[in-house]
């Protein structure tokens, strides 16, 4: 039995597939949209279709961008022959928080997890890989600590190895399984500066 109209049972069913929202979040979420004022709503809606229309893959580094290219693989102030490679956009921002790394990124959108079913055609390896045939001096690979950012870096350092480029891994001062957004800035720096060769 429908205990709500069933234009808030949907909204509910809406929120609850978005990640980190359970039912009852999902529940809670749903009223309040519906008591808020109207022209917020609209401000909402709006906001979420236009950045879905808009947001694109930097084509160089595959970050998340309005434009072809992104700032930061668009300026000549940063070092294009040093790549750091990252799992997702929030860790990419948490290290140009630090405002200490010159080099450019890559994004990978994921990490290789033969639990989950995604493998290295799930995540952009390839792309990464067509990158290293221009002129680059190394491979910073600062997936997260946790098993299956650990096995994408070892991957990754089998895959780069015979190009002759060299691969690193920041240092493990980063706590194992902690997402890099949520890790502060000093951690952040330190793990890039202790970065070894692998
Ligand atoms: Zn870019």
């Amino acid at each position: 039995m429908d205990y709500y109209s069933s234009h808030i049972t949907r909204l509910i069913e809406e929120f609850s597939k978005l990640p980190g929202i359970g039912a009852k979040s999902a529940g809670r979420l749903a009223f309040h949209v519906v008591n808020m004022p109207m022209e917020q709503v609209k401000e909402l809606s709006c906001a979420i279709v236009s950045a879905k229309e808009n947001v694109k893959y930097c084509k160089e580094c595959f970050t998340l961008t309005d434009k072809e290219l992104c700032p930061i693989c668009n300026s000549d102030k940063r070092n294009h022959k040093e790549i750091m490679v990252v799992e997702n956009t929030r860790d990419l921002a948490a290290y140009e928080k630090t405002n200490k790394f010159e080099g450019v990124y890559h994004v990978l959108h994921g990490a290789i997890s033969p639990m989950l079913g995604i493998g290295p055609n799930d995540i952009k390896l390839k792309e990464l890989m067509e990158r290293l045939r221009g002129d680059v001096d190394e491979v910073i690979i600062a997936t997260n600590s946790s098993l299956e950012g650990e096995t994408t870096a070892m991957y990754i350092s089998k895959l780069v190895k015979p190009t002759g480029i060299k691969v690193t891994r920041i240092a493990s001062g980063v706590p194992v399984g902690g997402d890099l957004e949520y890790i502060d800035e000093v951690t952040l720096l330190r793990a890039l500066e202790g970065r070894t060769e692998i």
